[in-house]
């Protein structure tokens, strides 16, 4: 007694004085992608939520892990990455894009893509500067933005098309815009961003003294077009932050690998950010990751789109049979799809009742917008999964739909 029993209170419904909590913890919400799963794991339901694989990883990369473990690589690692990895990742970009890096001065390898957009946003944004972010957007870049201090400023790329028009984005950009985040291809929209639009943001970024973040860990999946890296343009080697990372590439989403090129400047800073953030990735992790890129080359991205494209093509049959509206993906490995000739019900409804009722989990539309209302006919599935297991879903969601329309 005589004690306020401050642990027991709701955080939410607590008098003011009592909010222990920071306030920019209050500006974002917790991840709705994670949440799905859960939703999913409650419901039995084939988790098309969250963008992980379920098939394995490449036996190379599972048999260079383990081996790196028994040979004791199971100290930290140089925080800023081990150098094998580092060299592995020079030579790549070398081979394949034409890009000189330094492995000693313009790359950090960080725990995931989403450890390395965190680290590049504390890095490089001041209080109260503006990141310009194109919607709809992976759920990440808001969080980092408001994390740094930062405001988020939204530009929405219109269905069906997406495309970026340069008025649009020009009109967005002020004194205060310190970078904007691009990531192709696409998460949800599936969006390959073609030469000139990459082109038009790089014009912008010149004339107006904007770094470009990009997000680039989808970089070997694409269907259409090609993957042009940003920091290859004219004049962009030095304005640009590529972040990317082994997960998608390799399967491997656990293991948490991603990686920053920056240039050394940027990076000097970066590196300190990812310090005392995490002091390092796993390093026999990244050893692995490091035979990978090394023995598996451009015959191995190519078999992996390849194996992406069928997977797509099963799903997306069965989405259109079901009755769903969606723009045919470019790239990555999701698709975001309008369910309103399905139902008129609100897409965290909706995506709810699909998880338990129809045994397929999405995530509601409205987490990939800073406006709710903007997805709330959508959901997004990730196709990431074995044939199998796309065609059980294909087959659920059938199902589901010819009971909705009865
Ligand atoms: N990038 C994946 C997605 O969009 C996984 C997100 C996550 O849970 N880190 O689903």
């Amino acid at each position: 007694m005589g004690t306020f029993p401050v642990f027991h209170v709701p955080r939410a419904k607590m008098p003011d004085p009592y909010v222990r909590t920071a306030r920019r913890t209050h500006l974002f919400t917790e991840s709705v992608i994670r949440e799905m799963t859960r939703v999913a794991h409650k419901h039995d339901a084939i988790n098309l939520a969250q963008g992980f694989p379920d098939f394995p990883a490449p036996q190379l990369l599972k048999d260079a892990a383990c081996a790196a473990i028994q040979e004791d690589i199971n100290q930290y690692s140089i925080t800023w990455g081990t150098v094998n990895l580092r060299e592995a990742l020079a030579k790549k970009y070398h081979d394949l894009y034409g890009m000189e890096v330094n492995e000693d001065r313009e790359i950090t390898v960080t725990c995931g893509a989403t450890e390395a957009m965190a680290a590049v946003m504390l890095s490089i944004v001041e209080p109260g500067d503006e990141v310009i972010i194109l919607e709809p957007f992976y759920e990440n870049y808001g969080p980092d933005a408001v994390l740094s201090d930062a405001t988020p400023v939204f530009l929405t790329l219109e269905a069906p098309g997406y495309r970026l028009e340069k008025h649009r984005l020009e009109a967005l950009i002020t004194r205060r815009t310190r970078a904007i985040v691009v990531n192709t291809p696409n998460n949800p929209t599936g969006r390959v961003f073609d030469r000139e639009e990459l082109q038009m943001i790089a014009d912008l970024c010149l004339q107006y003294n904007v770094l470009a973040i990009t997000d680039e860990i989808y970089e070997h999946i694409y269907y259409e077009g090609e993957h042009h890296v940003l920091a290859t343009l004219e004049g962009m080697r030095d304005r640009t932050i590529t972040v990317s990372g082994l997960s998608k590439t390799f399967s491997v989403t656990g293991w948490r690998i991603g990686t920053i090129i920056a240039p050394p400047d940027l990076t000097d800073a970066i590196r300190k950010v990812h310090d005392f953030l995490t002091v390092g990735a796993p390093a026999p992790l990244q050893e692995a990751c490091a035979v990978g890129i090394r023995k598996l080359g451009q015959s191995y991205y190519e078999g992996l789109t390849a194996d992406y494209r069928d997977r797509r093509d099963v799903f997306l049959s069965a989405l259109k049979d079901s009755g769903f509206k969606f723009s045919t993906p470019e790239g990555a490995y999701y698709v975001l799809a309008d369910f309103g000739d399905l139902s008129s019900e609100d897409d965290t409804t909706f995506s709810k009742r699909l998880a338990r009722d129809g045994g397929v989990a999405p995530v509601p539309g409205s987490s990939f917008f800073s406006v709710p209302e903007r997805g709330h006919s959508l959901v997004r599935f990730a196709f990431c999964k074995k044939i199998e297991t796309l065609q059980a879903a294909g087959e659920r969601l059938r199902e589901f739909a010819t009971k909705a329309r009865s």
